[in-house]
């Protein structure tokens, strides 16, 4: 990839090389479209996409608003696809959903809630959710305390490698003819006659410009605080809400933990075998400094470790934590939701040119990326005489593994860190 050699004119430049903008990338160039380029600032999929939960998911618990039945259904669709496109990086799961003995959700609400998952999966699904006897939930997931809970589900979703995922979905988009440069910085953004130049700073300190009809800025977490930067006004309040894993030693789980915690506010967790090794997560809490310093304290790793500790026959010890990570979801305010009742679904915020708009994603999901994609594809395909449909439903416009661009699988990534850091 190249990283000084930027073109000065380019019909599309995207803007973050996180899986939004990789996405819209592999989109516009799936419709033919060549003349395509997006800058990272640091390498692809160095900011949120490379440090989520890494699930492929519907999202069971977003069926908590029956305004995201919509999303869900949509997801539970990408999900299949994705195993489809990629079955190498987007593989199924088994997911056990104990039902607590004291507090939490009672069994009756998740039985609704995953006949409900099941239906809106349709033909889709993976399989159909069912109970397990106590000598199923042994077999597959050995550490749990079983006198904590009186009940247990299993259900289905999928999991990647996000890293693999946003690599593999940008050499699908290089192998149709776009073009990317990592570590160069959008700095600056300002209108002209024909479109937005948008001022480019180059890992070695120099400077250039790069004009574009259209502008997708794909910055996540750095979106607004971009757009204010070149004095734009946001088309829409951004909030961050921070999300931190540990990432611990493998425990012999050959199914996911869906658990409810009891520490204080009976948020989802999970606890996923991954790579030979067991994701914890997730915390979430607002965040409202420089998205580049976000890290996990030492009251997310002991929430974690509280949460989680207490459904294990043995627990997890500080030292046992091989990483600590902390990402943000960046996602529009809407009024009346807390930060985890905001709905992933995504809004797009377009500031028109004279010639060309500048669109600015908010929210999201890594399941949903292909979709978020695709609209804005559409939108910047209506504005012309030209229109192609997207192609990247079709395996055809995706790039092998052979094809892909490397990067350390996970197990190296997450090695050597020693014992237990908070950022
Ligand atoms: C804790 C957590 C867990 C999650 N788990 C899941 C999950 O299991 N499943 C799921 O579907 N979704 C999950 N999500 C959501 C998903 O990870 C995000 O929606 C998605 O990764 C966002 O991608 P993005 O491309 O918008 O942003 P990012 O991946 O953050 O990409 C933005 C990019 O812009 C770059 N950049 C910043 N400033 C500049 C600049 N000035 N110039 C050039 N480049 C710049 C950054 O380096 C970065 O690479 C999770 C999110 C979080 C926070």
């Amino acid at each position: 990839m190249s990283t000084n050699n930027n073109p000065q004119r380019v019909r599309v430049l995207v803007l973050g090389g996180g899986i939004h903008g990789v996405g819209v990338l592999h989109d516009l160039a799936s419709r033919g479209w060549r003349d395509v380029h997006l800058i990272e600032k640091n390498t692809l999929g160095s900011g949120t996409s490379s440090i989520s939960t890494k699930l492929i998911h519907g999202g069971l618990r977003y069926l908590k608003r029956l305004d995201d039945f919509g999303l869900v259904t949509e997801a539970l669709r990408e999900r299949k696809l994705l195993t489809q496109l990629a079955p190498d990086i987007v593989k199924p799961i088994e997911m056990v959903f104990p039902i607590l003995k004291k507090g939490g959700m009672p069994a009756f609400m998740v039985r609704v809630g995953l006949f409900i998952y099941d239906f809106l999966a349709g033909k889709n699904n993976i399989a159909r959710h069912h109970s397990l006897s106590e000598a199923e939930v042994r077999n597959k997931v050995p550490v749990l305390d079983e006198n904590k809970f009186r009940k247990f589900y299993s259900f289905y979703d999928c999991q990647t490698d996000d890293l693999g995922l946003v690599n593999r979905v940008a050499s699908s988009a290089l192998k149709l003819g776009a073009t990317i440069s990592e570590r160069c910085e959008a700095e600056a953004i300002r209108e002209f006659e024909d479109g937005y130049i948008v001022t480019v700073k180059h890992s070695d300190g120099s400077r250039s410009e790069i004009s574009a009809q259209f502008v997708v800025n794909a910055l996540g977490p750095w979106a607004n605080a971009f757009l204010e930067k070149s004095n734009i006004k946001p088309t829409h309040i951004g909030v961050n809400n921070k999300g931190s894993h540990l990432v611990l030693p493998d425990i012999g789980m050959k199914a996911a933990l869906f658990l409810q915690s009891r520490a204080g506010d009976g948020r989802i967790f999970f606890l996923v075998p991954w790579q030979g090794m067991t994701l914890l997560g997730t915390t979430e809490s607002e965040y409202t400094d420089n998205p580049d310093d976000v890290a996990a304290n030492e009251d997310d790793i002991d929430y974690l470790l509280k949460s989680c500790n207490e459904f294990l026959m043995k627990p997890f010890r500080r030292q046992d934590i091989i990483k600590v990570f902390s990402g943000l979801r960046w996602l529009a305010l809407e009024r009346g939701h807390n930060l985890s009742s905001i709905s992933r679904h995504f809004v797009v915020g377009e500031i028109k040119a004279t010639r060309g708009s500048l669109l600015t994603i908010y929210g999201g999901k890594l399941t949903t990326y292909r979709t978020l994609s695709k609209h804005i594809g559409d939108r910047i395909l209506s504005g012309g005489g030209d229109f192609k449909k997207s192609l990247t439903h079709e395996a055809s416009s995706w790039a092998s593994p052979a094809e892909s661009l490397k990067y350390l699988p996970a197990s190296q990534r997450f090695q050597n860190y020693g014992v237990s850091h908070a950022g």
